[in-house]
C-alpha cells in the first residue's frame, strides 16, 4: 500500500469526465479529495490523497496522464518563505490542517509541508506575502 498527496490539473475538455470515479473503480484506488476547484469550460483543479496498491496506483497515474491530466506532487506546491515571515501568527489560526503553526514558548511559526492540504487559506492572510502557491 502507497499513498501520495497529488495535484491534478483537468483541462477543460476533461471537466466533464468523471476521472476521479474511474481511478477508483478501475484501480482500486481511495481518493481523498482534499480540495476542488472546478469551472464548467475551464481548467479544473483537484487536491487529492489517493492511497492503493503501487502497481495499481502507478498505472492509474500512467493513464490519467495519456488522456490529458497534469500531475504534479503536492509538496511543489506550497512555499513558505520563512525570511519574509515576520511571526505575526495571522496565518497559523486560519490553517485548518495547522501546517503552519505557532511554537511555543518560543512563539515561531513553522511550517509543516507533509500537513499542508494546499487549500491557499493563508496567502490573503499573510500581509508580507510570506507564502506562495507554486502551481
Ligand atoms: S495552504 Fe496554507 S492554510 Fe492551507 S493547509 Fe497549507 S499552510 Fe495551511
Ligand atoms: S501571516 Fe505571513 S508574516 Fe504572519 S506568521 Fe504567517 S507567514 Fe509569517
Amino acid at each position: 500500500m502507497v499513498k501520495k498527496r497529488l495535484v491534478l490539473n483537468f483541462p477543460p475538455h476533461l471537466i466533464d469526465r468523471p476521472v476521479t470515479y474511474e481511478l477508483i473503480t478501475r484501480y482500486k484506488l481511495r481518493v481523498n479529495i482534499l480540495k476542488a476547484r472546478v469551472t464548467p469550460k475551464e481548467w479544473g483543479r483537484l487536491v487529492v490523497e489517493v492511497s492503493g496498491n503501487k502497481n495499481d496506483l502507478d498505472a492509474a497515474l500512467q493513464y490519467a496522464s495519456t488522456i490529458g491530466v497534469e500531475i504534479d506532487p503536492l509538496s511543489k506546491g506550497i512555499a513558505w518563505h520563512q525570511e519574509l515571515c515576520i511571526e505575526c501568527t495571522a496565518c497559523t489560526s486560519i490553517c485548518p490542517s495547522k501546517a503552519l503553526s505557532v511554537k511555543r514558548p518560543e512563539m515561531t511559526v513553522e511550517f509543516d509541508r507533509d500537513k499542508c492540504i494546499a487549500c491557499e487559506l493563508c496567502i490573503p492572510v499573510c500581509p508580507y506575502e510570506a507564502i506562495e502557491i507554486q502551481l
